[in-house]
């Protein structure tokens, strides 16, 4: 692919790069020859059907899966069976699942400076000043020392966002984070997005959402079998779907 002809380039340069990515599960090939690449500050939101591939694409970007053909270079970085890798890669990128995943032993406090302190090895006071201050732009400091399962979804999921901000990442990746919740509890954890993306986080968020991805997305990717199908802007994808696939999938959740 050469600069020219990439559209990200224009944003800055990449932050994201997977070229001819193939994976597979045993016999069952998951991820067909993917190429995309995302700019430094770009937000692209990431559908199609369950089943798609979505969240095998973003777990390997953060090598919680092994893709076996093809590059994925993250910030300069290619990921490989090295630890030095996959170490700055863990410390780039931040992930929230749609399973908040958070510790329910420890407070939400406690869940917010655990890595700061262990892995990029901050001083105590410093991660709880830190962890304070992600607290308070999610809105959610009042329950710093409450445990979890004091919490609702809403404020679950806003502390797994915090959680992940606190180790400074320069990219967050997002696997559903609204489809557990609530119908109620959808829009903060949604607004607790937009503002991040306001703040020029490099995002991928896999999300059937559409009002999120028409409100923040440069870019909508949609899948199919693990392939990339149509890759476009919020308007463009969903006012003028150029294939069968994304047509069908469109007539069934909008
Ligand atoms: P999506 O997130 O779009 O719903 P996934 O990436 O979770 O899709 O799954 C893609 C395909 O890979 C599906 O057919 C799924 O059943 C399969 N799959 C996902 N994880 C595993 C795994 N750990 N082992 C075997 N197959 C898997
Ligand atoms: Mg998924």
């Amino acid at each position: 692919m050469s600069a020219a002809t990439s559209p990200a380039r224009q944003m800055g340069k990449p932050a994201i790069q997977l070229l001819g990515v193939n994976k597979w599960y045993g016999q069952m090939h998951v991820l067909r020859n993917i190429n995309l690449e995302i700019a430094e500050g770009e937000r692209v939101v990431v559908c199609g059907p369950s089943g798609s591939g979505k969240s095998t694409m973003i777990r390997c970007i953060n090598r919680l899966e092994e893709h076996q053909q093809g590059q994925i270079i993250v910030d300069g970085i290619e990921l490989g069976d090295d630890l030095k890798s996959l170490d700055a890669i863990r410390r780039e990128v931040g992930m929230v699942f749609q399973s908040f995943n958070l510790f329910p032993h420890l407070t939400i406090l406690e869940n917010c400076t655990l890595a700061p302190i262990w892995v990029r090895k901050m001083p105590k006071k410093e991660a709880e000043a830190l962890a304070m201050e992600y607290l308070t732009r999610v809105r959610i400091p009042e329950q710093a020392n409450k445990y979890p399962g004091q919490l609702s979804g809403g404020q679950q999921q806003r502390v797994a966002i915090a959680r992940a901000l606190c180790m400074k990442p320069k990219i967050m990746l997002f696997d559903e984070p609204t489809s557990a919740l609530d119908p109620e509890m959808i829009k903060e954890v949604l607004d607790t997005m937009v503002m991040l993306a306001d703040t020029g986080m490099t995002m991928i968020c896999v999300t059937h959402e559409m009002g999120f991805a028409r409100q923040v997305a440069d870019r909508v990717v949609f899948m199919d079998r693990g392939e990339v199908v149509e890759s476009n802007t919020p308007d463009e994808l969903f006012g003028n779907p150029q294939t069968d696939r994304l047509k069908l999938f469109l007539s069934q959740i909008l």
